[in-house]
């Protein structure tokens, strides 16, 4: 472990002590030797004293042909005792936990905990509505306000009865928040969107272990007069039978998302269909079936989705 004690040039583990004059050795537990940078120094000195003069206490020594001297040197000035006793302080502390690092662990850990218990109702209430399609806000995005939607409304009802909310919403009252309150507009839709996420991620996950399926394209303009199309995945889901109950077979209609469409033509509809099936991992060739709306683009006999689809996936 530790290189050849070649004249002097390099240190050797007799460094690690000391023989006092009755012979008797006493150890240096603050010495180090740092194979890669091949120099020696002092673990109290470089950890806990901020102006050290001394190399042993910083970058380290190299100066081997010293070294004995330096070390009986070092070990005698007064910095390096401060040093080493308020690492003894340390150890003794660290051994009944009572550091300030200690203290502030307990406090990142509560504050870690009040956090979860907020989001965890703040999503609860998004995902309620949602399901419910109900719309989140209202005319105002203040707490208590009439008209202000029915997320805040929810919270206002919730802080009735729940000690948590009650304290975020004093926080907030309160301004003792340095960041976000997470009550605003912009983490429901970033919610509603992870929520969105996962269901799709499920509904994926379903349709893959099915593996055949049916795609549904049905194309309007919205109220900006842009082209939609709505994405639609249509599969048989059967159920593991349990003891008392049989395994079920459901057909179901999923809708996946809403896709703006520039090009209307049947090439830029496929396109862009099949874009979207790449991207959500669902592959064409286990497509069995295909239902489309009404127009030439679509059901066309040419030149529309249903057609090329078909080239495909005969
Ligand atoms: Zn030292």
């Amino acid at each position: 472990m530790f290189p050849k004690d070649n004249e002097n040039r390099s240190f050797h583990p007799t460094h690690y002590w000391r023989e006092i004059p009755n012979g008797d050795r006493v150890e240096r537990p603050w010495l180090m030797y740092s194979k890669i940078q091949n120099a020696a120094d002092c673990f109290c000195c470089k950890l806990l004293q901020s102006n050290v003069p001394a190399t042993l206490g910083s970058t380290g020594t190299k100066d081997w042909k010293n070294l004995a001297r330096n070390l009986a040197c070092h070990e005698k000035a007064a910095n390096h005792q401060r040093a080493f006793h308020r690492r003894k302080e340390l150890e003794i502390r660290l051994r009944l936990t009572t550091t300030i690092d200690d203290q502030h662990q307990e406090k990142i850990a509560s504050e870690s905990l009040y956090w979860k218990n907020v989001l965890k109702r703040l999503i609860a209430i998004v995902r309620m509505l949602t399901t419910q399609n109900l719309a989140l806000r209202g005319t105002s995005d203040q707490l208590y306000m009439p008209n202000n939607g029915n997320f805040l409304k929810i919270v206002d009802l919730m802080v009735e009865f729940d000690a948590v909310l009650q304290e975020h919403l004093r926080r907030v009252a309160t301004q003792e928040m340095y960041t976000h309150h997470y009550l605003g507009k912009t983490i429901q839709n970033e919610t509603i969107q992870l929520l969105a996420t996962k269901v799709k991620q499920k509904i994926v996950a379903d349709l893959k272990s099915t593996r055949y399926y049916s795609v549904i394209l049905d194309c309007t303009p919205d109220i900006s007069h842009t082209e939609q199309v709505t994405l639609i995945v249509r599969f048989v889901t059967t159920t593991e039978p349990s003891e008392n109950v049989p395994a079920m077979v459901t057909v179901g209609e999923h809708f996946l998302e809403f896709i703006d469409i520039d090009d209307t033509t049947g090439a830029g509809m496929t396109n862009v269909l099949l874009k979207k099936l790449e991207d959500t991992g669902i592959v064409i060739v286990d497509t069995r079936g295909q239902g489309y709306d009404n127009g030439a683009n679509m059901r066309g006999k040419n030149r529309g989705v249903q057609t090329r689809i078909r080239e495909l996936n005969p």
